[in-house]
């Protein structure tokens, strides 16, 4: 029987709930937030199923071979705005959707929860919000059965997620399935779903308005100094850099992440995805290329499935480069995991009732040489607009 005594062992991706017989685990979300096995010990029959599925501590490494990479991007203007790096995933999503499968991948939802979604058909409009990463650890309760599914019914099944969410499906389906690829992204750390809630919350107050869409990482001025951009049904629209963003502050400071993530269990160049995906800082240096500060996206080739996959995108735009100058230019997240923040656990206290700009202030301070900076790039960036319009 799965047993959690310390909650750095504990990746929340659900295989052990999905996989119980006797449906008698529920997710339920902690204190600060996330999710954890709780047990119903009178319908326990102490099968050891929830342990055998759990990923952590696992192999979960296909083999020690170097695997390809490639920086890529996709080579449509209006498509790589909207993507974190190099606007990747939405080139998949379209070849999965001409095959007549179904993808699994993230959005913010009305209710400004992040969560994993099913789509299967071209007109659903929550499509445009999948791709852009969002930096909170994502609603996945449900979906690792309707994956498999699909799977069984016979559908090409694309699902995207952090590693630990990959590896979690791969351990409940227990066997490989040649209809399914898997596309993960290389992750500094998940964030709090809680603390999303207080942030969002927040911003709604501030703006009067709900949220009509979410970036976490937006373009606007430029890819190297990726923005949260927020707009609000009222019209109005947030721009905030990590330099005054609080949320974003807090997550790069690694003071809101998943405690699995100080010590993540997925951290090597191989994984069992399909393609692994994270930002190219460095692509000029590592492809010849010229920097416009569009972005562009490292990917690493790690089945003959991704390869496949990958030749079959006729929009993106691709360059071999060095796999292990990639991961030491780029991929510090790849092999290592984030420290502990001392004041993690301060952090979380409180964060519940307190205004969670003054509690923020308490652990980041935003100056206001800050300020001035972040507005001077605004006036910047907007000059640039209009004399490239
Ligand atoms: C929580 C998180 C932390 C990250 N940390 C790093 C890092 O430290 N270093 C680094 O190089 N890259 C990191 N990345 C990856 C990076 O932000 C980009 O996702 C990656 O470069 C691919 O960009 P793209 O434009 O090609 O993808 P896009 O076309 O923008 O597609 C993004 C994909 O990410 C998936 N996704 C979005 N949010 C989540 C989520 N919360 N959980 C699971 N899947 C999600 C979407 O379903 C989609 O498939 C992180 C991503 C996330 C979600």
């Amino acid at each position: 029987m799965i047993e959690i005594k310390d909650k750095k062992d504990c990746c929340g991706c659900t295989a052990c709930a999905c996989s119980c017989p006797k449906k008698c685990i529920v997710m339920e979300s902690d204190e600060e937030g996330f999710i954890y096995p709780v047990i119903d010990l009178n319908r326990c029959v102490h099968c050891n199923i929830c342990e055998q599925v759990c990923p952590q501590d696992k192999k979960n490494i296909r083999d020690n071979t170097i695997p390809e990479t490639v920086v890529a991007r996709d080579k449509r203007e209006k498509i790589l705005s909207i993507g974190t790096s190099g606007s990747i995933f939405t080139a998949i999503i379209e070849c999965t959707l001409a095959e007549h499968g179904v993808v699994y991948g993230v959005i913010v939802d009305k209710d400004n929860i992040v969560r994993h979604i099913r789509v299967d058909s071209k007109q659903d409009d929550r499509l445009s919000k999948i791709p852009c990463s969002k930096y909170v650890k994502s609603e996945i309760r449900g979906i690792y059965p309707q994956v498999k599914s699909d799977l069984q019914s016979g559908k090409k099944v694309c699902f995207s997620g952090t590693p630990c969410q990959v590896a979690g499906l791969k351990s409940f389906l227990k066997k490989e399935y040649s209809n399914l690829i898997c596309v993960d992204v290389i992750c500094r750390g998940n964030p709090s779903p809680l603390f999303w809630k207080r942030f969002a919350e927040y911003l709604k107050k501030k703006y009067n308005s709900k949220i009509a869409d979410v970036r976490f990482r937006n373009k606007t001025y430029g890819y190297h100094s990726g923005t949260m951009k927020v707009s609000f049904e009222n019209g109005k629209i947030y721009y905030g850099s990590a330099r005054t963003n609080y949320y974003l502050r807090a997550f790069f400071a690694d003071l809101c992440s998943r405690p699995s993530c100080y010590k993540c269990q997925f951290k090597h160049i191989q994984h069992i995805s399909d393609l692994t995906l994270y930002d190219s800082w460095h692509a000029a240096e590592l492809a010849d290329l010229q920097d416009d500060d569009k972005g562009y996206t490292n990917i690493i080739i790690q089945s003959s499935k991704g390869k496949k996959l990958l030749d079959k995108l006729k929009t993106i735009e691709k360059y071999p480069v060095d796999t292990l100058k990639a991961v030491e230019l780029d991929g510090v997240m790849v092999e290592k995991s984030v420290n502990w923040n001392k004041e993690r656990e301060d952090f979380f206290n409180n964060i519940e009732d307190e205004d969670i700009k003054r509690h923020c202030s308490r652990f980041m301070n935003v100056s206001l040489k800050d300020h001035i900076i972040e507005n001077a790039k605004r006036i910047y960036y907007y000059k640039k607009f209009k004399e490239s319009t």
